[in-house]
């Protein structure tokens, strides 16, 4: 790691990118390292530009270059400059850009940096296979590097099929990487690599350093499984004459078991946790310290905090481990924060989902059982549940009782070793007791300081003989909110009937 505090203070035109592939839904990989280049801009006083890197055309599709530009946008890391915004270095979706590569592409095979390659993929394998039962790293072998060009270009007016290499010159290539420190490559190792399938289909590691020249990057900041890509991107860099970028590469994300992180590990797009109602700061407030922490214990930072809390030199080395159970509690501090208001816009979709309620006006909602509800009946029961949950898709676990007809065992009725005709009497006193408490105190507050206090008469060694099998009684579930805010909720008469219900289950 660096020991510049700063790593950008003599960058006079500090320029960022995130270069994802559409080749899938936004990744969190991919929105971690959009984040660090986000909070690398806004921090050090940057531009972060956003390039989509399409030149794949098989794999690539516009479907997840959008869901990409959705998914960066509603986690609100923004981009200064690229794909459907401004910028003056555009167009910044790579094929749109085919004639410019071109170009370069061009260029290297007249100064006989490049080659066309006729080497058939049969020969290919049968030269990898060779080598590799040889004990030696297996490159192009070099066959094509010494056709003559007029025995090349013969081929090629035959119109034999050929790729372009690049000649790979022989030496050490070292950069000094911003989190890494120093890494050294031979490039004997690597061999004469391909850049394009042919003039206008170029490859990643041939079009990525196109770009990062033309478009003024300054510091590349990926991911490390790019890391063996950099010796191949200098070596052209230098071959074309161009700047070579500051590199820094992101520790790898790693699962709990600590292996590379892949679905095997559970949703790695961050649509599922979108879907699954994960809130867009808890998302990145998680994934802003995979890999970074503030030096600190403290943990929940909003974006506006972390992007000046963020400091280059605290991101680590060592893998970062994605744990859920972190994201989870970190996703209930943002529900807990969420004003009630605020909380129950983002519920309601959640219990439509799970067709707990339709709407049925626009204040109204029916509820599965057949009850016309408004936001106010909603809000109430919603915010039970707020303190509770780790994400919005919960929401409904501990309350579907109220939107639906919910039957249930009896022996859930029972508390400890209790028999059923002591739960008979339990639950008779209950709906005589709440009988008599009028209309007026049937609130939350009144009703759990009554029935609190009549719980200790009832059985001074053990409140839970009066208050369990009432609250299964309303309920029907092993775990839901308390009695007191379920009798809330319901009002005198249901809760008189579902005690009722459950004394004639009893007999
Ligand atoms: N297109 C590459 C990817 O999606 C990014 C490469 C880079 O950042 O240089 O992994």
């Amino acid at each position: 790691m660096s020991t510049n505090k700063n790593p950008f203070e003599n960058t006079k035109n500090l320029r960022v990118r995130i270069a994802p592939s559409p080749t899938g839904t936004l990744h969190v990989g991919t929105a971690r390292t959009a984040l660090f280049n986000y909070l690398t801009a806004k921090k050090y006083g940057g531009t972060f530009i956003l390039r989509i890197e399409d030149t794949d055309l098989e794999r690539s599709d516009v479907k997840f270059e959008q869901d990409i530009l959705d998914n960066l946008k509603w986690l609100g890391i923004n981009w200064d400059e690229g794909v459907g915004g401004n910028g003056e270095y555009g167009p910044y979706r790579q094929s749109e850009r085919i004639e410019i590569y071109k170009k370069y592409i061009q260029k290297l095979l007249e100064e006989n940096k490049a080659y066309h390659c006729f080497c058939t993929v049969a020969e290919l394998e049968a030269q990898k296979a060779d080598m590799m039962a040889r004990g030696i790293a297996p490159i192009y072998s070099g066959t094509c590097s010494l056709l003559s060009k007029q025995e090349a270009d013969g081929r090629l007016k035959n119109s034999a099929p050929s790729i372009i290499r690049f000649r790979m010159p022989q030496e050490i290539v070292s950069f000094n990487d911003l989190i890494r420190g120093k890494l050294s490559f031979d490039t004997k190792l690597i061999g004469d690599i391909t850049i394009a399938k042919n003039l206008i289909t170029p490859l990643y590691n041939f079009a990525v350093i196109i770009d990062d020249e033309l478009m003024k990057i300054s510091h590349v900041i990926r991911g490390e499984d790019h890391i063996s890509n950099t010796p191949k991107q200098i070596a052209l860099q230098k071959a074309l004459g161009f700047n070579i970028p500051t590199y820094a590469h992101l520790p790898l994300l790693l699962g709990t078991d600590k292996s590379k992180l892949s679905k095997r590990h559970g949703a790695t797009s961050i649509n599922d946790y979108k879907q699954e109602g994960y809130l867009p700061e808890a998302i990145v407030n998680f994934i802003a310290l995979l890999g970074w922490n503030p030096g600190t214990n403290e943990e929940i930072m909003s974006r506006e905090e972390l992007a000046t809390k963020f400091s280059f030199d605290k991101i680590q080395k060592s893998g970062a481990v994605f744990d859920i159970k972190k994201l989870d509690w970190i996703n209930s501090v943002y529900i807990k924060k969420m004003s009630q208001d605020e909380f129950l816009e983002k519920a309601l979709p959640y219990l439509e989902i799970k067709g707990l309620i339709k709407k049925s006006g626009a204040e109204n909602y029916t509820t599965q059982k057949g009850n016309s509800v408004n936001g106010v009946w909603l809000k109430k029961v919603v915010v039970l549940e707020q303190p509770r949950i780790k994400k919005l898709s919960e929401i409904g676990d501990t309350t579907a009782f109220l939107f639906k007809d919910t039957d249930y065992d009896t022996d859930l009725l029972c508390w400890k070793n209790a028999q059923n005709a002591d739960i008979k009497k339990s639950l008779e006193h209950s709906l005589e007791l709440i009988n008599n408490i009028s209309t007026g105190n049937f609130n939350s507050t009144d009703l759990e300081k009554t029935l609190k206090d009549d719980a200790k008469s009832f059985n001074p060694q053990d409140t839970g003989a009066l208050l369990w099998p009432l609250r299964v009684a309303l309920s029907g579930q092993k775990t839901s909110p308390t009695p007191f805010d379920i009798m809330d909720i319901l009002g005198k008469e249901d809760t008189l009937s579902s005690i009722k219900f459950a004394i004639k289950k009893l007999e």
